[in-house]
C-alpha cells in the first residue's frame, strides 16, 4: 500500500508554480520537513526582470521582456536553461526554477536551481536580431550570471548557438574567458561530447532500472514515445538499442503506430532529411496523437509537452510504466489516477536529469580545461543516473510513496541538510 499522495480532482492548478508547491507540500508532509525549511523553498531566492531594447533589422527599436529566477543556491551555483517563447512569464519561470533545484538535488549535483526566459518569437526573428537580443539580455544579466553563481543552458527556443553568443557577451563585460558561465555550448566552444544525447540517455537508464525493479525483461516489452526532438529521438533510439520494441512514435506533424515495431533508424534517417519531422514517414500506420498516449504498450515515454497526461487520458492509459522525458507531462490530478491504477511513474525530476548531469560534466571540464572522451562522459552519466534512481526508489520504499513524491523527498533531504549546515542569520 502506498500513501495517497496527490491532490483531489477538485483542486486544479492554473498556476504552474502552484502545481510545484502542491507536490512539494505532499512530499514535505510525508517526509516531515519543518515548516521553516518548507517556507524557504516556497519562495524563490531572487527574481530579476529586465527590459531589453534591441535594434531590429528594419531600423526600429523593439523592447523585449527578459526574466531570470534563481530558486535556490543552497547546494551550489544555480543552474537552469533560458527559454525563448511568446508565452514565457513569471509564473512559468518560477515553477521551472524550483524544478531545477529539485532535479539537481536528485541527480546529486552541487547545484541549485534557476530558469530564465525572454518573451519573443524566435522563429519570426533573423539570426542577427537573435544574436543582438541574446547579447543584450546577457549584458543586462551580467551581474546575475557567473560560472560560480548562476549558470544558464539552452531550453525551448534556444540552442548551443545562443550559449556561444551568451559566453561571448559575458566575456566582454567581465574582460576574460569564462566558458563555464553557460553549458550546452557547441563542442569546440567548450561543449561536452555526449551532451546532445544525454537527456534521452538518462531516460533509457531510468527505464531499464525501473523495468528491472518490476521484473520485466526489456527484450519483451513494447514502448510508445511522444516527441521526436532532442529527448524523444535519442530516447527511442537508445531504448531500441536495448532491445525494447518501439511501437509508436509521434511529433507535432504525425503519429505512427506499428505493432511489429518501428524501424527507429529508418525514422531517424527520414526525419533528418525531412526538416526534422515525421510527417510522411511510412514505417507504420498513422494514428491520432492522443492514441499514442493510450496505446497498448508496456512503457510510455512522454518527451514533448507539459500537461499531456490529464485526468481523462490517465483513465485510459494501458502502459504499466511511464518515464517522463518531458518536464511536467503529467498533471497532479492525473497522478492520483495513475497511482490508483498501479502505474509506475518515473518522474521528470529524476528521468530527464541526464541533461543537467552532462551539463555539470561540461562545467567541470571547463573548470579543469581538460576534456573527456564520449565514452568517459557516458559511463559517468550512467553511474550518476543509476545512483539517483536507486536513491529515489529506496525513499519510495521507505516512505511508502510514489516515485514522484520519493524524488521530491530525496531532494528535500539534501536541500534541508544544506540549509541547516549553512545556518540562517
Ligand atoms: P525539441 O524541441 O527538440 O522536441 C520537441 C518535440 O516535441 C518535437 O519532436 C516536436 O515535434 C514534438 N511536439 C511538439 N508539439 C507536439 C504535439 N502537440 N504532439 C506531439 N509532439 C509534439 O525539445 P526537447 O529538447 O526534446 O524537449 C522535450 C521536452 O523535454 C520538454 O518538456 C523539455 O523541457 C524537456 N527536457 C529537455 C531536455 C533537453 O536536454 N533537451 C532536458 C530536460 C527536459
Amino acid at each position: 500500500m502506498t500513501t495517497k499522495t496527490n491532490t483531489t480532482t477538485a483542486e486544479q492548478h492554473d498556476s504552474m508554480f502552484d502545481a510545484v508547491l502542491a507536490r512539494l507540500d505532499v512530499a514535505a508532509k510525508i517526509y516531515g520537513l519543518s515548516d521553516d525549511v518548507a517556507n524557504i523553498l516556497r519562495n524563490p531566492q531572487k527574481q530579476v526582470k529586465v527590459s531589453i531594447p534591441v535594434m531590429m533589422d528594419n531600423g526600429k527599436i523593439e523592447v523585449f521582456e527578459g526574466f531570470r529566477t534563481i530558486h535556490s543556491t543552497v547546494l551550489g551555483p544555480s543552474k537552469g536553461g533560458i527559454r525563448y517563447a511568446m508565452d514565457v512569464n513569471d509564473d512559468e519561470v518560477k515553477a521551472l526554477s524550483a524544478w531545477m533545484t529539485f532535479k539537481c538535488a536528485v541527480a546529486n549535483l552541487p547545484y541549485g536551481g534557476a530558469k530564465g526566459g525572454i518573451k519573443c518569437d524566435p522563429r519570426k526573428m533573423s539570426v542577427g536580431e537573435l544574436e543582438r537580443l541574446t547579447k543584450a539580455y546577457t549584458t543586462a544579466m551580467a551581474d546575475v550570471f557567473g560560472p560560480s553563481t548562476d549558470i544558464p543552458a539552452p531550453d525551448m527556443g534556444t540552442s548551443g548557438r545562443e550559449m556561444a553568443w551568451l559566453v561571448d557577451a559575458y566575456n566582454k563585460v567581465h574582460r576574460g574567458n569564462f566558458p563555464g558561465v553557460a553549458t550546452g555550448k557547441p563542442v569546440g566552444m567548450g561543449g561536452s561530447l555526449g551532451r546532445d544525447a544525454a537527456t534521452g540517455r538518462g531516460v533509457m537508464v531510468s527505464t531499464l532500472a525501473a523495468l528491472k525493479k518490476m521484473n520485466l525483461d526489456p527484450k519483451k516489452v513494447t514502448c510508445a514515445v511522444q516527441g521526436f526532438g532532442n529527448v524523444g529521438s535519442h530516447a527511442a533510439r537508445l531504448l531500441n538499442e536495448q532491445g525494447i520494441m518501439i511501437c509508436a512514435i509521434g511529433d507535432h506533424t504525425a503519429t505512427i503506430w506499428n505493432e511489429k515495431g518501428i524501424d527507429i533508424k529508418a525514422a531517424l534517417e527520414y526525419a533528418k532529411g525531412n526538416t526534422g519531422v515525421l510527417k510522411g514517414f511510412t514505417g507504420g500506420v498513422e494514428i491520432k496523437p492522443s492514441e499514442l498516449l493510450t496505446a497498448n504498450v508496456d512503457v510510455l515515454v512522454p518527451a514533448a509537452l507539459q500537461n499531456v497526461i490529464t485526468e481523462e487520458i490517465a483513465h485510459s492509459i494501458k502502459a504499466k510504466l511511464i518515464v517522463e522525458g518531458a518536464n511536467g507531462p503529467t498533471t497532479p490530478e492525473a497522478d492520483s489516477i495513475l497511482q490508483e491504477k498501479g502505474v509506475t511513474v518515473v518522474p521528470d525530476i529524476l528521468a530527464n536529469g541526464g541533461g543537467v548531469t552532462v551539463s555539470y560534466f561540461e562545467w567541470v571540464q571547463n573548470n579543469y580545461g581538460y576534456y573527456w572522451s564520449e565514452d568517459e562522459v557516458n559511463s559517468k552519466h550512467d553511474a550518476c543516473m543509476s545512483n539517483a534512481f536507486e536513491h529515489v526508489w529506496n525513499n519510495g520504499q521507505q516512505y511508502k510513496t510514489t516515485l514522484r513524491i520519493a524524488a521530491y523527498i530525496t531532494a528535500l533531504k539534501k536541500v534541508e541538510f544544506g540549509i541547516k549546515a549553512k545556518g540562517i542569520y
